[in-house]
């Protein structure tokens, strides 16, 4: 992901990606599949628009590669990968905090990772992964409910 995307007038566009690998161990994954859904974006965001007609975690469970050889119950989503670009820092947005939590709410992928990649005008990149931490899920869980009600 070091070059852009660019949209249909030259600008350059977020990229989304996940990282797929299996269970070595209870305490070690290994990541050896990245995958790139179909997916849309502008220059402030980019949305997963499934995996070969299938929303992408389902494809990473049933169909990757890890999953067949490893089979689901050791296959881990590992990272959910994006890039910033047109001078959007390497960190979570607040867009970012919530596909985090939601990631990380659901059971199947608590230690999942955000993988942020600033992709700079100058053509160097700074990258960081990021997770939340418990008070930050409590308070993205707090604003989760006030605005559902
Ligand atoms: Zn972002």
């Amino acid at each position: 992901m070091a070059n852009a995307n660019l949209d249909h007038t030259g600008r350059p566009i977020e990229t989304l990606a996940f990282l797929i690998g299996h269970k070595e161990t209870e305490e070690v994954v290994v990541c050896g599949e990245l995958l790139f859904p179909s997916q849309t974006g502008d220059c402030s965001k980019v949305d997963d628009e499934g995996t070969h007609g299938l929303p992408s975690e389902w494809w990473i469970m049933r169909e990757s590669s890890t999953a067949k050889q490893h089979g689901t119950d050791n296959t881990v989503l590992a990272a959910w990968i994006h890039t910033h670009v047109r001078g959007v820092k390497c960190g979570f947005s607040s867009v970012d905090v919530h596909t985090q939590y939601a990631y990380s709410h659901d059971a199947m992928y608590p230690n999942i990772m955000g993988h942020v990649v600033e992709l700079c005008q100058d053509g160097s990149i700074i990258e960081d992964f990021f997770t939340l931490t418990a008070e930050g899920k409590a308070q993205v869980s707090r604003y989760v409910y006030y605005i559902s009600i």
